[in-house]
Formats: structure tokens, C-alpha cells, sequence
């Protein structure tokens, strides 16, 4: 596979860091009882406090909290036992309060580190600076009135993680790679649906440019990307950009930019010179937030495994590649899938058809893992059906086809359609000896050399017994007769 900037970058290196906002799934807001529920009426979801009414007071969630630490320990991650909300002020039609309840000079998550695979195969690691909670703005619409713009406060005060990563992101791909395991992890440990369309995750994207050895230089912030695949777009725009900034004499100023997806390119936003002065200072109407270790330790003991130690265990229990394992682990449901059908059985075979065929079913009928083309339950049985050899590989194509044609379990397909393998010798000799018998010229070549054409009589053999022969058998017969 081809690097997006391959040959493009000349001598420069390129440096990434990510800030992902992940919506927290939790049932009511950082600091209200309102539903945390996405969509829903226009302000259904909307109490005093995060319609920023005067004299209401935020009570943390304990909830949103427990899932911060759950995911700070899914990213290997230094929990703070002591960690404080400020308030980040800033004018904003959507956020009523004129300011945001975030966590800046203690987070409650600190430095972590998230493994990604790169296109060769190599693993990395990406640090994670921090995570910490905050609160999300409400949405402002402009294309519902002719003249008016409105606004919807469901979002506002839906809890949010920010995860900061360390400049650590050298290509495109990298920056992919590291935004889809973010997801994945969330996924797994059910913290964030880790939704892009809907919004429920986005990320900043930082990108510099430098020559390799340099202290890093000065970057650009990229806002708001809501696609794994924009992000590796926007770090391919920006970095080609900075490029040519530097190359021409000039000197890149660090600046908010936004990426536009109908061009490929990055658009100033704002410059420095008028960045935000947020003012923090700790929020007064909230205590420090003090957690126990006892409480943290518990959490620890109930996380599900992860997709890396998930992937280790597949490789040993089931003795599979360490990329199928990759891929059949890349979400929490197809993981389970397979387990399902692999367990007691032959664990490659297993992961052979579910990345095969039953995938390829899956892109064909537009059937996702959880409505599937055909249930783990017919997987296990076909595969039953290859080991105790009533069908063979072959035939088991055809079988499976027709269970997802017709949804029918494959052993009753066997027998409807008469697709028992034959393994009776008597009856692969019989076959053996006509298609011999009808090839005279062939088995004259064969006999003076071209060996090639073995597999054309074992073809022929198969072909004649509508495919349900023994391979094995066939094999020994067709040589057997010819030697
Ligand atoms: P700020 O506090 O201004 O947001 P941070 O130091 O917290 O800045 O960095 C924010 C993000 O920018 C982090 O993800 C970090 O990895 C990234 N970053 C910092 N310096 C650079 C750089 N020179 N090039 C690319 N990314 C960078
Ligand atoms: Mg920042």
C-alpha cells in the first residue's frame, strides 16, 4: 500500500499531535439529571443548570466520572486520585453560561500510551499526554429560519473527554491509525460510542513540519475533523502546505485552520494574535475531585479485555496469525462472533471463514455483525460438517451460499440437496476409471512425462461426481490408476 505523502515531503518530517473530544455514554449530563441521550425533541433534554439559569449549582455525575477512569486505565493511564474542574471562560450563543466547567491544570487522567500498527506490520507507540472531563455546548442551527439563526441546548452539559496525545504522529496513516484505535478502545470498555457522524467523536488535528533532528516547529491546530479518513486528508493538506510555506522563505504562524473536505485543504480560522483568553481559574462551585484508590482498583477488576489482549489471546488459544487476529478483534462483536464458531473447533479454519467468505457475504448483503448473513450457531455447524467430513471445502462453499440465501442451518441444506460427500472407494474408483477411460490421449501424455496433468484428471473426476468427492480419496485413486 502506497503512504499518502510518499516522495512528497522531501526532506521534512512530519509531526502530529490529536486532542479527541469523545462524548461520554452515560444516562444524564456532567453535572445535570437532563437525558444525555442524542437527538431527541429540540430542548428536551434541557434542565436549569445547563440552560446556565442564575443561582443553579452543577453536582457531578459520579457516573461520567467512573467512565473517565475507565478509560484512562484502557489507555494505560495514571489515574489522579486528585483532580480539579476550572472554568474556562468564553463567549459562545450555544453555551449559556459564557463559560465551559472543564479540568486544565489537573486533569483526572495523566499520561498513557496507546500501541498502533503501522501499514508494514511494525507497532508503535503513540504517548497520551492526558485525558480529562469537560462539558459539551449546545448546538446553534442556521439553516432552520429565514433570518434568525436557533439554537438546541441537548448537548449542552453532555460529558465530555478530551484526550490529548503526544506529538509522537509522524505520517497520514499514523494519525488513522491512532484516531481508530482511540475508537476502538472506547468501544470496547463502552465509555463513547465512538460515533464520528453523529459527532460523538472529533479531533483537533496539530500538525508541524520539520528536518529530522530539529526541534519541532511551529504548528497549525486543525478544528473540529469528524472522520478517520479527513484527518489523514487534513494532516496530508496541512503538512503539504506548511511545506511550501517553509520552502518558499516564508514562516508558518501558528494559527487555528479548518479543514475543508470538498477541496482537500486547510483555511485559516483565526491567528494567534487573536487567541482566546480563557481566563481559567478553578471553578467555585465544585469541589476538588478526590477518588480512592479502593474505587479505582475496582474498576480496574471490572474492565472487559481489551483489543490487544484479546488479539494475544486469539494467536495462543486459537493459534491463529497475529494479523487475522487483528482483524477479527478490530470490534468487540466480531470478536465474539468468532470466539463463538472457533471454540472446540479449528481456530484457523474458523478464521479463514469469517474473514473470507462470511465477511465477503456480510459486504455483499449489507448485513453488519449484528444482524448477520448467517448465524455463529450455522458457522460452528459448518465447520462440524468439514471436520467429520460429510462435506468438503468445496461443497462447503455452495452449503454456505445457500445459508445465506436461505437462512436454513447447513446440515439440513446437505441433506436436501444430496451434498454428503462420497467417500466410498468403490464409487471414486468407478469415476476415476471413465474419466481415464474417455482421456486416452491425456493419460498417453501424462504416461510420457507431463505430470501437469494430474490435477486435470482429479478435475474431471470431482467435475463428474457433482463436486462431493473425497478430495483425499480421489487423489489416491486417480494416482493409483494411473501409475
Ligand atoms: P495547547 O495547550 O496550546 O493546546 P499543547 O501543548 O497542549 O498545546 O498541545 C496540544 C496538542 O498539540 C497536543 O496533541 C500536542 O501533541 C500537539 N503538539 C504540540 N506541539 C506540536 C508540534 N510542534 N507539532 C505538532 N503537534 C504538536
Ligand atoms: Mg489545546
Amino acid at each position: 500500500m502506497a503512504y499518502m505523502l510518499e516522495g512528497r515531503t522531501g526532506a521534512w518530517e512530519v509531526v502530529v499531535g490529536l486532542e479527541i473530544h469523545a462524548q461520554i455514554i452515560s444516562e444524564s449530563k456532567l453535572f445535570s439529571g437532563a437525558s444525555a441521550t442524542y437527538g431527541g425533541a429540540p430542548n428536551a433534554h434541557v434542565s436549569f443548570v445547563d440552560a446556565g439559569f442564575p443561582g443553579m449549582l452543577p453536582v457531578i455525575n459520579k457516573e461520567c466520572v467512573a467512565q473517565a477512569v475507565r478509560t484512562g486505565l484502557g489507555l494505560k493511564a495514571e489515574i489522579n486520585l486528585f483532580s480539579r474542574f476550572d472554568r474556562k471562560n468564553y463567549f459562545y450563543a450555544d453555551l449559556p453560561n459564557g463559560y465551559q466547567i472543564s479540568q486544565f491544570a489537573h486533569p483526572i487522567v495523566g499520561t498513557g500510551q496507546v500501541e498502533i500498527e503501522l501499514q508494514d506490520g511494525t507497532l508503535k507507540q503513540i504517548g497520551i499526554t492526558r485525558l480529562h472531563l469537560e462539558q459539551d455546548a449546545g448546538k446553534s442551527m442556521h439553516d432552520q429560519h429565514a433570518s434568525k439563526s436557533v439554537i438546541d441546548l441537548n448537548r449542552a452539559g453532555v460529558a465530555l473527554m478530551e484526550i490529548v496525545s503526544e506529538p509522537d504522529i509522524r505520517s497520514p496513516e499514523e494519525a488513522g491509525a491512532y484516531l481508530r484505535k482511540i475508537r476502538q478502545i472506547v468501544r470496547y470498555l463502552a465509555t463513547c460510542d465512538g460515533n464520528m457522524e453523529e459527532g460523538s467523536m472529533r479531533a483537533d488535528v496539530n500538525v508541524s513540519v520539520r528536518k529530522p533532528g530539529e526541534p519541532f516547529r511551529t504548528r497549525c491546530e486543525i478544528k473540529n475533523v469528524n472522520s478517520v479518513r479527513f484527518v489523514m486528508h487534513a494532516v496530508e493538506a496541512e503538512a503539504l502546505r506548511q511545506i511550501d510555506v517553509w520552502e518558499s522563505g516564508g514562516e508558518v504562524v501558528q494559527e487555528t485552520r479548518l479543514y475543508d473536505p470538498s477541496r482537500g485543504e486547510t483555511r485559516s480560522m483565526r491567528s494567534k494574535e487573536d487567541a482566546h483568553d480563557y481566563r481559567y481559574f478553578p471553578e467555585p462551585d465544585l469541589l476538588p475531585l478526590i477518588l480512592e484508590q479502593d474505587w479505582v482498583d475496582q474498576l480496574k477488576a471490572s474492565l472487559p479485555e481489551l483489543p490487544d489482549e484479546k488479539r494475544e489471546r486469539f494467536c495462543r488459544d486459537y493459534n491463529i496469525p497475529f494479523y487475522d487476529a487483528g482483524v477479527l478483534v478490530a470490534e468487540q462483536a466480531t470478536a465474539d462472533f468468532y470466539e463463538t464458531v472457533a471454540k472446540g473447533r479449528d481456530g484457523k479454519l474458523a478464521a479463514n471463514w469469517i474473514t473470507g467468505d462470511f465477511f465477503a457475504a456480510m459486504n455483499r448483503t449489507g448485513k453488519s455483525i449484528d444482524n448477520p448473513p448467517a448465524s455463529a450457531a450455522a458457522m460452528g455447524e459448518l465447520l462440524d460438517l468439514i471436520a467429520d467430513k460429510t462435506i468438503n471445502g468445496r461443497i462447503a462453499k455452495d452449503v454456505f451460499e445457500a445459508m445465506v440465501e436461505t437462512g436454513k442451518m447447513p446440515a439440513a441444506i446437505v441433506e436436501e440437496k444430496g451434498l454428503r460427500q462420497v467417500t466410498d472407494t468403490g464409487a471414486i474408483d468407478e469415476a476415476v476409471a471413465k474419466v481415464l477411460a474417455a482421456n486416452q490421449d491425456k493419460v498417453a501424455e501424462y504416461k510420457a512425462g507431463k505430470e501437469k496433468l494430474f490435477g486435470f484428471f482429479v478435475g474431471q473426476v470431482m467435475k463428474a461426481m457433482a463436486g462431493k468427492g473425497n478430495p483425499a480419496i480421489v487423489n489416491e485413486a486417480v494416482k493409483k490408476q494411473l501409475g
